[in-house]
């Protein structure tokens, strides 16, 4: 069997890989080794605008549950702090929480539907094993599906086997992780009367989620993702969730954990005849954990330069070069900023998160100048250390 490219993993990051690969005319194949794409859910389901406009989609009901429109951030101490009642100061942006709660069981899968129509061929149920490699490149996949192992070649694979991807090492691109940058992950999709149908709740501290925090995400007219990310600890997060949940009057439908990487994004993320997109390149907002938003337009761009190699015949490391540098174009200071905010925010104590949201709510509509914020930190001399690269 041979393609063109051959991608790896049939949700989010290989679905658009292989839209955007597809729509530029060369032959491709889609490999998930789950029986059905999108399935099991890993995630809270928010994303952005700008996910809808990179995809030229129009959202639609039948996967957008709900449209956000802002945010509020809990403290330790259960004060809180609406994100409208912000103005932008620095890098805080009131509509930082605008964007659509997804239903990733029907996006997913549609997104797999669209790239068929566009070309693509889809094998599910199958697990990709190992990368071929001739004189040092890659030139295709082993692949198993009910028993029998199969050799496909390809010019171009794409791996966007997820956080457990292990495509990258194979190639070369990877260490293992550090496990301080995993985070782990437990939700419940929860039915419950008192949900805000339009607004997204974070809450943070020490005794709620270590090394992370917990979210309130609305779906449908009375349920909501309800979860957790930690790092850390020896409990574990549905430990931690089953503590959290306890104040909701609130019965689960649905039960998801997973793993997000927040790590920052890998050093390199192509080699000869290879590229490797979404979480499996650790594209990820190491703050939020977010990575639709930062999947979606990589992995376009790893579908269009995929292509473009092709037909150029043309797909050595030099070519694709050409994918890793636009997707650093579009994201990596953001991710870069993250990591940092990151970084930060793990040294923080519950004392100086509360101290922070009462300096917020103390400032409630007001521009918040550079000097009112270093006199505030003049009282709290540690937080100043901590956030003084920020500025
Ligand atoms: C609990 C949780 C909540 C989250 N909430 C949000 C959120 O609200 N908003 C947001 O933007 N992001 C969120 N994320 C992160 C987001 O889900 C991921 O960044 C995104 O799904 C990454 O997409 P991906 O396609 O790169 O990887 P994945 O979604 O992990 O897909 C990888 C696919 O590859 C398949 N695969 C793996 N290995 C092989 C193999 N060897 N052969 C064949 N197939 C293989 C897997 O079965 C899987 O289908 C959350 C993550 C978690 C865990």
């Amino acid at each position: 069997m041979k393609y063109d490219v051959v991608v790896v993993g049939g949700r989010i990051g290989g679905s658009i890989s292989s839209l955007f690969a597809s729509k530029n005319d060369v032959d491709v194949l889609m490999i998930e080794k789950r029986q059905e794409i999108g399935v099991p859910v890993q995630c809270a389901e928010g994303t952005t605008h700008s996910t809808f406009e990179i995809l030229e989609m129009k959202p639609s009901s039948r996967y957008v549950c709900a449209e956000v429109e802002t945010g509020t951030i809990h403290a330790p101490n259960e004060t809180y702090i609406n994100a409208e009642d912000l103005v932008e100061f620095n890098n805080l942006d009131k509509n930082i929480a605008k964007g659509y709660i997804l239903d990733r069981k029907v996006f997913d899968k549609h997104l797999a539907i669209e790239s068929a129509k566009a070309g693509t061929d889809i094998m599910v149920k199958t697990t990709v094993k190992d990368l071929m490699k001739k004189d040092g490149k890659i030139c295709g996949v082993v692949a198993k599906h009910m028993g029998k192992t199969m050799e496909i070649k390809a010019d171009v694979v794409i791996a966007a086997d997820g956080v457990e991807s292990n495509m990258a090492q194979m190639a070369g691109l990877k260490a293992p992780d550090n496990p301080m940058d995993i985070c782990s992950c437990a939700q419940y999709e929860l039915v419950c009367s008192d949900f805000d149908h339009d607004r997204v709740h974070l809450y943070f501290g020490r005794n709620i989620a270590p090394g992370g925090y917990a979210w309130v995400f609305p779906k449908e007219e009375g349920t909501a993702n309800v979860g957790l990310g930690i790092r850390g600890p020896s409990e574990t997060a549905y430990q931690y969730l089953k503590k959290f949940i306890s104040k909701f009057n609130a019965t689960p439908v649905e039960l998801n954990v997973g793993g997000v990487p927040l790590s920052g994004p890998i050093d390199k993320t192509y080699t000869d005849g290879f590229l490797v997109v979404g979480d499996a390149a650790r594209q990820i907002d190491p703050v939020t954990g977010g990575g639709t938003f930062t999947t979606v337009p990589c992995a376009r761009i790893a579908g269009e330069v995929a292509a473009e190699a092709v037909k150029e015949e043309d797909t050595s490391a030099a070519f694709l070069k050409r994918y890793d540098d636009a997707w650093r174009v579009k994201i990596e200071d953001i991710l870069k900023m993250s990591l940092k905010c990151r970084k930060v925010a793990d040294k923080l104590t519950d004392d100086e998160m509360n101290a922070l949201v009462e300096f917020l709510n103390n400032s409630k509509g007001k521009e918040i100048s550079k000097i009112a914020f270093i006199k505030f930190l003049g009282k709290h001399p540690r937080l100043l250390r901590l956030v003084k690269d920020l500025l």
